[in-house]
Order: structure tokens, then C-alpha cells, then sequence
């Protein structure tokens, strides 16, 4: 059987199944944005590792080197924000064409990864006999009390995303269908290249109690969304019509004849975070959140009983969100 038979979480799943007797008691491994390791004092250490690959997560002739070094890592970043947790160290391996790649490329790389602060201890430097491949392991803290998994989410919760969703899938487009280099372009492929993780709102969140579940968006929400539901055993219900969609969006949608909700929903890479909080306690937690980042909190459904599925309210379409396989 080819892997693209059972998708990318199929052979996720297998992988997990193969090695769950060899996990600790009290360890949390494979399923959600981190692994999540007991260290005693109430806090536990988190553990995320991501891999980007030239030509599948980024052309080189496009993304600054600088753009790629500070990339590579906030979407690790991101993976410990979901969790609630506070970056603390960083491990880098690397495989480079030594050919083709200079090393002014590599010091502008570096000069991205230091962009935000957080140590390098170590890593690996290999050559690759073709393009760029990047793997970067984040460890971060967290108090227990404060760590938020996927399978947390309650019936009738409300989901929410902590930021505007499709931009990332808009600057790809502008990417792979080239449009004149305006500023608009520009400014949509920058939302693609230098995504912000939301650190500070990640470690926020999870001191919450009225958040429940919680994960980072890099597949899209109709993917990423039904982790949550699947690790909650919910179902859910969005109003496709109440996505938070940037004004930049909704321009070069209108102006590229783009279906901006689709992009929305199925683009990825926003690294925005998507959450489930209580329905009581909901519009509480958004006025806190507007006072403390002077940005909204966006509700976009609610969680409902019922088998992990999405029913969409307020458009026709189905939605599907990114699977490498
Ligand atoms: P994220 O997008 O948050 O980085 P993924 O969708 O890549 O998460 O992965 C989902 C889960 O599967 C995570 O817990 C991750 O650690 C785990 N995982 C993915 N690939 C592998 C692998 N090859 N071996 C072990 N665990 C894996
Ligand atoms: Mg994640």
C-alpha cells in the first residue's frame, strides 16, 4: 500500500500505534502540538519538532534567507504557544547544497533565527545533494495547570482563532500565479513568509481556565480543527461567514477573483491559535484578551455532541484543509 493511500495522519497514526507501550507514565507523546515530559515542580517540559524542505515548504528564490531562518523557527514556536508554554532553548539541524548555497545566505538565515530570542544549544550540519532541508526541535515550559491539549474541548464551547485566517494562503497564490509586484502582493506574501507565532497570547491563554482545548493553525482550520474534534470526540458547527478575513484579503481577493473563505479555511500556515472556551465565560475572556493585546478574539463556532465532523453554516461549500500526502 502507498503512503498516499492513508494521507499523512493516517501514517501518523500508525507510527503512534507502533510505539505508545515504550512511552512513560505521565509523558504525553505523539497527537498534539508538543510532547509534554513531567519535570517536576508542577511544570512539565514541552518538546516540538518541524521539518521544512526546499521546493515543498519554501522556494528559495523567493523567501529571503532571513525570512527562512526566522520562518523555520516560529512555526516551532507557534507548536509551544498552542500548548500554553514558554519558549526556552532551540536545536538546529540543517542540510545544505554547499554548491549553490553561500555563506552570506547562511549568516542572514542566522540573523532571522536570532530575531527572536530564544538560545540555540546545539544541533547538526550536513550537505544535501540537492535542495535546502531545515529541522528545528523546540523545548519550552509550562505549569501543568496550564497546559492546554486538543482533547480538552466541551460540548458547547466556542471556538475561537486569535487572529485573521487566509492571509499565509494568499500570499501563496501571489507566490505560485506571479501578479505585478505591487504592495498589496507584497504585503500578502510577507504574511506567508514571516508569520508571527502569537507567543505572548499562547502563554496568556493558558492561564486561563476557561480555555479548554487548544492548537495552532498551520493546516488550515478544516483540518485543524477536526484534531480537536477527533481528540475531544465533539462535533462542531462554523459560520463561515463570521471568519476573521484582513481588509488586504478581501482586496486581492475581490481583485484576483479569489474565494477568500475557502482560502480562509483551508490555506494554512496562519499560525494563528484556535482555541475552545466556555460559552458563559466567553465574552469575558475577549474583553480581557482586547485589553490585554488591544486585538480581538474572533468566535467562529461552537463545539456541539456528535461525531468529529464540521458543519458549516452560512455557505455551501466543503471545505478540506492540507495533507502532505
Ligand atoms: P504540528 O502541525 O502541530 O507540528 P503535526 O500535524 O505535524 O503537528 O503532527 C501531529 C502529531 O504527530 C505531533 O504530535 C507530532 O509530534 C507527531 N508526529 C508527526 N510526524 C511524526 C513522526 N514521523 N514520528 C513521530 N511523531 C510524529
Ligand atoms: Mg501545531
Amino acid at each position: 500500500m502507498k503512503i498516499n493511500e492513508i494521507g499523512e495522519f493516517g501514517l501518523i497514526g500508525r507510527i503512534a500505534r507502533e510505539v505508545e507501550q515504550l512511552v512513560p507514565t505521565g509523558w504525553e507523546g505523539i497527537g498534539d502540538d508538543c510532547a509534554v515530559i513531567p519535570s517536576g515542580d508542577d511544570h512539565s517540559l514541552l518538546v516540538t519538532t518541524d521539518l521544512l524542505v526546499e521546493n515543498v515548504h519554501f522556494l528559495r528564490d523567493r523567501i529571503t534567507a532571513r525570512e527562512l531562518g526566522a520562518k523555520s523557527l516560529a512555526v516551532n514556536l507557534s507548536d509551544v504557544a498552542a500548548m500554553g508554554g514558554r519558549p526556552i532553548a532551540t536545536f538546529l539541524s540543517i542540510g545544505l547544497p554547499s554548491d549553490t548555497v553561500e555563506v552570506e545566505w547562511c549568516d542572514a538565515f542566522f540573523d532571522g533565527y536570532r530575531s527572536f530570542g530564544v538560545p540555540l544549544l546545539g544541533g547538526d550540519t550536513t550537505s544535501s545533494p540537492e535542495g535546502i532541508v531545515i529541522n528545528i526541535t523546540v523545548l519550552g515550559t509550562a505549569e501543568n495547570r496550564h497546559i492546554k491539549r486538543r482533547n480538552a474541548a466541551r460540548a458547547g464551547d466556542i471556538i475561537a482563532v486569535t487572529g485573521p485566517l487566509g492571509d499565509s494562503a494568499g500570499g501563496l497564490q501571489c507566490l505560485l500565479h506571479p501578479l505585478p509586484a505591487d504592495a498589496d502582493t507584497e504585503a500578502l506574501i510577507r504574511r506567508h513568509h514571516a508569520p508571527r507565532p502569537h507567543l505572548a497570547e499562547g502563554e496568556w491563554l493558558g492561564a486561563r481556565p476557561d480555555v479548554h482545548a487548544m492548537m495552532d493553525v498551520s493546516d488550515g482550520v478544516a483540518s485543524d480543527l477536526l484534531h480537536i474534534l477527533r481528540a475531544s470526540s465533539l462535533a462542531a458547527a462554523v459560520d463561515v461567514r463570521r471568519l476573521p478575513l484582513s481588509p488586504l484579503l478581501l482586496k486581492m481577493a475581490d481583485r484576483c477573483g479569489w474565494d477568500a473563505h475557502r482560502l480562509a479555511l483551508t490555506g494554512g500556515e496562519d499560525y494563528v491559535l484556535l482555541l475552545t472556551a466556555d460559552r458563559e465565560r466567553f465574552a469575558r475572556l475577549q474583553q480581557d484578551f482586547q485589553a490585554q493585546f488591544g486585538r480581538t478574539l474572533h468566535p467562529i463556532g461552537e463545539c456541539m455532541p456528535g461525531q468529529p465532523t464540521i458543519q458549516y453554516r452560512g455557505s455551501e461549500g466543503t471545505f478540506t484543509g492540507f495533507n502532505h500526502f
